[in-house]
């Protein structure tokens, strides 16, 4: 009986004891519960074997909540094995179970008489199944899990007093993997009241994270595993780009390392753990923004999740904007357009539009149409107009149409477009102007036939050009022996398209070329076409031979007809001031065995009797309002040279130098000093400074002329020692050249051609400049007085006109060979510092200046032939840029071995130059030469003796390390004359 009774005492104590551990454990929400036997008020039926052994007992709890335990206390009897077996617990998912018991556990001291038999600890087991197995029980299928002891075990005391502990132990089992198991406890002789056996196992219950729905996940079999668990965007809501959202079960069943997440798609907006649509009026354009945003400006919408809004009516959206800008339309029309017609082309300019339609990208495009005398009847111009920059893009405000036809009507439509005008359907808005072309010269002669080929002459026949541009008067054939070296060439006129040569050499390869002639001028010489005459047949030679008489009256009446058309020719140029055509019917010859003049000369501003007519003929007068003098950049022999600003009325202001005249000048300084811009008002080549204008109705007295930012030539090659290629330098002197084959072709003669007088502009163009007669060279601070009479900068001047004044277009070619010398040694001052009686003796005695440094043979070779005593042996300006541009193509030619083509053809030799044989140490040169700086590199490098050093080559100086390119050239052009010297005086024979 006692077995029975005591059980259920502690019971009721324990219940009373321990009730408020129960309540305050709140069901864990992680915890799934699989059994709990407190929560079944009805019998467990548990399995109970032997039957005398476990023990169900019903009780209350404090609630009056009926709950069920199982109690044994066979304490008393030996060899006790007592089982109890749950029913069978489904366990589904799980794979980690929890068994939690509470149970209370009589200490066996307290029991009077038990010693030895009384045990104070129970088994755990479990027998894993897939379904249930019956009600038999056999011990052998149980695994164990643990013996379970008491904390606390209970006593009873003398005095009724009990103390009642309720023990909890938790056990876990797993991983399990059949459907289902038992557990069972084995008594083996302990007073034990089972009072809860709770069953369950953990889970990570389903949650919304980062816009991403984690479901239900049962936790890992291990206590260290983590279960990875991809998430599920929420509706409306889409992954992050390469970051998809993933969390970890832990096996405490909570969510740990939140990876990646979920964004609201466009058109949505978080809230909370969801997405909503944006509201009307408002739009979201991609997933990537936080927040839906107001329309922009002239869109709308009226939906719920716009990912965008529509433009309203008349305003786009091109394909490259984003949905946040703000709609646009296409710009109004350019303003003020404004053009200016010259010859065949014509240049545009115009203001932007008034309305850009809201957007920064507005560029221009010119519509082009030529028109019959009615309007309406207009046609587009054509692949073979030009635009310059482009005819559509255009940045800019202006554009020029080149290659028109003259004397033609043409409209021309400047439209400015944005980035919407395309997607627009309204109306093109363009500003427009009609306008009529001037005269132009005629186009190329292309298509000539060799008609007839003998063996003295040959007919030719040709189309007449696709562009006339007005009535061909004449067509000039050029032709010239193809082998023959100074290409001295011959020209034929003809009125009609055929002509035949005559006078040709037999057997002789020809070249030919023909151009036409308006009222506009010559057209350019179409390609060339070469043609060789016949052999010619013995039966010609020996009559020829036979007859000297005839030869000697051929030349002799051809000699007559040059000479009477060459007076002729003269007197029609002058009297049509410039042009020199002869009478001609027909297909009639004349031969010219000298460059025929062009169309137009040079007209002297002195043989105006009123100089101010000179300069309103040859000068444009300007308004002194379109000028804006910005700073003073030099001084010139009347006033200040300034640069600034000149902005005529519909057209790009540009940069220009102003010469200004001084304040209080007299009426001749006045008249000199606008003989210039009558001269340079005359001149219009790409290589010759441009005059844009004077102002003589204002004060001060100006002359505008395009600015040239790298000032002169001499300064700027001297700030740039050493820094250009030997291309470039050839490049500015055929520049050079090429200007002053245009101002030999008009008869000008310049007088002072000098590197002081070349202007180069920021593309290192070379543009000759500082015309005028007398006062040029008055004003030129190199020009001296000669016995002659007048100023001549004598270094830069041919002996004949320093001699007997006999300046010609041969003397300004021998200024042109020092302005080569000038260039080629960077700024170098002709002569050095001989003194100017030294240098015309000098050359007198047939000495010239020797190659400077790095310059190859061929130039220097051409220097010396501009150099030649007779001027007739002096190139001519046109060869000159024929032999540089044979260079510039041919670079090779202008290949030298550093420190080699320094020896002079004739060298130099001059008693002001310093006699470098007469000093008598290193030192001492370098002192004369201003090196002295160097004294110690020369010490310490062992060249003691000038003997040595005369046998320098550029790398021994370099080697020195002497840096400076300008010193390194100063002390070997040193070298050079101090060798020549020594070559010249002692016949040394110096090996470098
Ligand atoms: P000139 O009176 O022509 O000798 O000019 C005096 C100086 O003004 C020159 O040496 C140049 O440095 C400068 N100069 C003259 N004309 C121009 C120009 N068109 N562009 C730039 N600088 C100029």
């Amino acid at each position: 009986m006692l077995s029975r009774t005591i059980p259920c005492l502690w019971i009721t104590f324990c219940l009373h004891l321990c009730c408020h551990v129960d309540s305050g454990e709140a069901q864990n929400a992680k915890e799934v519960i699989l059994l709990d036997s407190k929560a079944q008020q009805t019998d467990l039926e548990w399995i109970s074997y032997p039957p005398n052994g476990w023990e169900e007992i019903s009780g209350l709890d404090e609630n009056y909540t009926p709950i069920r335990t199982y109690q044994v206390c066979q304490v008393m009897e030996p060899n006790q094995n007592n089982w109890l077996r749950t029913n069978w617990i489904e366990k589904g998912n799980a794979q980690r179970i929890f068994v939690e018991l509470k149970f209370t556990l009589r200490d066996c001291n307290s029991l009077p008489g038990v010693v030895g038999t009384c045990k104070e600890t129970f088994n755990l087991y479990y027998q894993e199944t897939d379904s249930e197995v019956g009600r038999s029980l056999r011990e052998n299928q149980y695994v164990k899990i643990d013996t379970i002891a008491a904390d606390e075990s209970f006593t009873q005391g003398d005095l009724g007093e009990r103390k009642m502990k309720l023990n909890t132990e938790v056990r876990i089992i797993g991983p399990l993997s059949r459907r289902g198991f038992y557990l069972a406890f084995q008594d083996v002789g302990a007073c034990i009241a089972l009072v809860s056996v709770k069953v369950y196992y953990k889970k990570c219950w389903s949650i919304i994270e980062n816009l991403a729905t984690f479901p239900d996940t049962v936790t890992g079999s291990e206590f260290s595993s983590l279960v990875e668990v991809e998430g599920m965007c929420v509706s409306d809501a889409e992954e992050e780009a390469d970051n998809s959202p993933k969390m970890h079960c832990s096996a405490e069943g909570e969510w740990l390392v939140p990876i990646g997440k979920c964004i609201c798609k466009a058109g949505f907006h978080q809230k909370g753990d969801a997405c909503e649509p944006c509201g009307r009026g408002f739009y979201k354009s991609s997933s990537q923004d936080l927040q839906c945003s107001r329309c922009p400006a002239h869109s709308l919408n009226d939906r719920e999740g716009s990912w965008r809004c529509d433009c309203e009516d008349g305003y786009y959206r091109a394909l490259s904007d984003p949905p946040s800008v703000a709609c646009t339309r296409p710009p109004s029309a350019p303003q003020n357009l404004v053009y200016n017609i010259n010859q065949t082309s014509v240049s545009l300019e115009w203001g932007p539009p008034a309305d850009t339609g809201g957007r920064n990208d507005v560029t221009y495009r010119v519509v082009c149409r030529r028109c019959s005398w009615d309007p309406e009847e207009c046609v587009p111009c054509g692949p073979n107009v030009g635009y310059s920059p482009a005819q559509s893009g255009l940045v800019d405000t202006y554009v020029t149409v080149m290659d028109l036809l003259a004397h033609a009507n043409y409209t021309f439509e400047v439209e400015a477009v944005n980035g919407v005008s395309d997607l627009s359907r309204t109306q093109r808005l363009f500003a427009a102007v009609s306008i009529a072309t001037g005269q132009a010269a005629p186009s190329q002669v292309s298509e000539v036939i060799k008609e007839k080929v003998q063996q003295r002459s040959i007919q030719l026949s040709w189309q007449e050009p696709q562009q006339p541009n007005g009535v061909i008067t004449e067509y000039e054939i050029k032709y010239y022996e193809k082998d023959q070296k100074d290409r001295v060439y011959s020209t034929v006129r003809s009125r009609s398209t055929s002509a035949t040569v005559n006078n040709l050499k037999p057997s002789t390869a020809y070249v030919f070329q023909i151009r036409a002639f308006t009222e506009a001028g010559y057209g350019t010489y179409g390609p060339r076409l070469e043609i060789t005459t016949k052999e010619e047949t013995t039966a010609a030679i020996v009559s020829s031979e036979q007859n000297p008489v005839i030869i000697i009256a051929v030349v002799a009446v051809a000699g007559t007809i040059i000479l009477v058309f060459m007076v002729f020719g003269f007197i029609i140029g002058r009297r049509h001031c410039g042009y020199s055509k002869a009478d001609q019917e027909g297909d009639e010859e004349l031969y010219f065995q000298f460059k025929f003049p062009g169309t137009k000369t040079y007209i002297d501003p002195e043989t105006y009797e009123d100089p101010n007519r000179a300069v309103h003929q040859f000068a444009k007068e300007l308004d002194a309002s379109c000028i804006k003098i910005e700073r003073v950049i030099g001084a010139g022999e009347f006033g200040e040279v300034c640069s600034g600003r000149l902005k005529l009325p519909g057209k790009r202001d540009v940069s220009v130098a102003i010469k200004t005249l001084k304040v209080g000048y007299t009426e001749k300084q006045r008249r000199d000093f606008l003989c210039e811009a009558s001269i340079m008002g005359q001149f219009d080549h790409p290589n010759v400074v441009h005059l844009e204008g004077v102002v003589t109705r204002g004060k001060p007295v100006m002359i505008v002329i395009e600015y040239m930012e790298n000032g002169s030539l001499d300064g700027f090659l001297r700030k740039h020692d050493g820094q250009f290629t030997v291309i470039q330098l050839v490049g500015m002197l055929r520049g050079i050249a090429a200007g002053m084959r245009y101002l030999s072709d008009l008869g000008y003669v310049h007088r002072d051609l000098a590197a002081r007088n070349i202007l180069v502009n920021s593309n290192l163009v070379c543009k000759v400049s500082d015309f005028g007669l007398s006062r040029v060279i008055d004003d030129d601070p190199e020009a001296v007085y000669t016995t002659t009479g007048g100023k001549i900068p004598v270094r830069w001047t041919a002996p004949e006109a320093i001699q007997y004044r006999k300046f010609t277009s041969a003397s300004d070619v021998w200024s042109y060979g020092i302005v080569m010398w000038e260039v080629m040694s960077y700024g170098e001052r002709p002569y050095w510092d001989m003194s100017n009686q030294d240098v015309i003796k000098a050359i007198e005695e047939g000495y010239r200046l020797p190659a400077p440094m790095d310059c190859p043979p061929g130039l220097h070779q051409l220097m010396l032939d501009c150099w030649q005593k007779d001027r007739a042996e002096r190139p001519k300006f046109d060869q000159i840029v024929g032999i540089l541009d044979k260079m510039i193509r041919n670079p090779n030619t202008l290949k030298t071995p550093v420190g080699t083509c320094t020896r002079p053809i004739s060298p130099l030799l001059d008693q002001s130059t310093p006699d470098f044989t007469a000093f008598c140490s290193v030192g001492e040169w370098l002192e004369a030469i201003k090196m002295e700086r160097y004294r110690d590199n020369f010490t310490a490098a062992g060249y003691s003796s000038l003997e040595s050093v005369a046998r320098m080559s550029i790398e021994d100086v370099m080697s020195l390390g002497i840096t400076l390119v300008g010193h390194q050239k100063k002390i070997m052009s040193s070298i050079q004359t101090m060798r020549a010297q020594m070559l010249h005086l002692h016949g040394t024979g110096i090996q470098v």
